[in-house]
């Protein structure tokens, strides 16, 4: 299949990927940049890395903390303004911080959720009036292997990523068949986000495929399922063989 070559691809249509401006979401715009998007470079608080981003790809940065509705919901009608309605929602998005469970206070908690569960909601709920008035769309969540095997002193962190999972799952029934919804849980990938404990021999040793994944991979993963045509409530977990069920 030659998504590439997707007539609709080609007519430009509009990518709003959160959580942009490093990572897995700056590869992420890189890459649905280079499919023909319009890409909208979502930013938390860096917005000179998010306005070079959207520079270099001919896309336009929009700063927003995705746990706050409010400001999600202004930063869709920008979107909208500024690039003309969003066919394609990444929710990527996130953090990671390691706390045994006594340690983990309330406030970290809350933001866990707010942040990795509440931010998918509120772009969903936000993008979909218009994806359903013009009959299609489709939305990613960026979720983890981890919520798939659990892990440890991430109770918090697993907790938001499995509820995401059970939150696109359920949208993918409730929005079928205007608008698919899709998860990508990625293994250890080579970003800011991951500790460096991750990058050397005793984990890479524990890998099938002997290291860590690339930015870029999971961009690849994130495409495809955000354009495979007969996919919805599809979870499609690049990490290496550390998870194989
Ligand atoms: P990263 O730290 O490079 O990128 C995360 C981005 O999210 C940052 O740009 C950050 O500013 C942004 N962000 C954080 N809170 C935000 C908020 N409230 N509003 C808007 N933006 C916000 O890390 P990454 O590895 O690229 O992470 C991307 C996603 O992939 C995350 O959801 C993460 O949980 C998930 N993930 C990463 C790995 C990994 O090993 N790197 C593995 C599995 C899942």
């Amino acid at each position: 299949m030659n998504l590439r070559a997707d007539p609709a691809v080609a007519r430009g249509q509009v990518a709003l990927v959160t959580g942009a401006s490093s990572g897995i979401g700056r590869a992420t715009a890189q890459r649905f940049a280079a499919a023909g998007y319009r890409v909208a470079v979502n930013y938390a608080t860096n917005a000179a890395a998010g306005e070079a981003l959207a520079h270099r790809i001919g896309g336009a940065a929009f700063g927003c903390d995705v746990s706050d509705p409010v400001a999600v919901e202004r930063m869709v009608g920008a979107v909208e303004a500024v690039l003309g309605p969003i066919d394609v929602a990444v929710c990527n998005a996130g953090f990671y911080e390691e706390r045994p469970l006594e340690e983990v206070t309330d406030e970290l908690w809350d933001r866990t959720l707010r942040v990795l569960l509440g931010g998918c909601f509120h772009v969903a709920r936000a993008v979909v009036p218009a994806m359903r008035a013009r009959g299609s769309g489709s939305i990613v969540a960026v979720a983890s292997e981890l919520a798939l095997i659990g892990g440890v002193n991430v109770a918090h962190y697993v907790a938001a990523k499995a509820a995401l999972i059970g939150l696109a799952r359920s949208l993918a029934r409730e929005l079928a068949p205007t608008i698919r919804v899709n998860i990508v849980a990625p293994g250890a990938v080579d970003t800011p986000l991951l500790p460096d404990r991750d990058r050397g021999p005793v984990y890479t040793s524990t890998v099938p495929l002997g290291r860590i994944g690339r930015p870029e991979e999971i961009a690849e993963a994130i495409l495809h399922v955000a354009e495979a045509p007969w996919t919805t409530g599809a979870l499609y977990s690049p990490n290496g063989g550390v998870v194989i069920q």
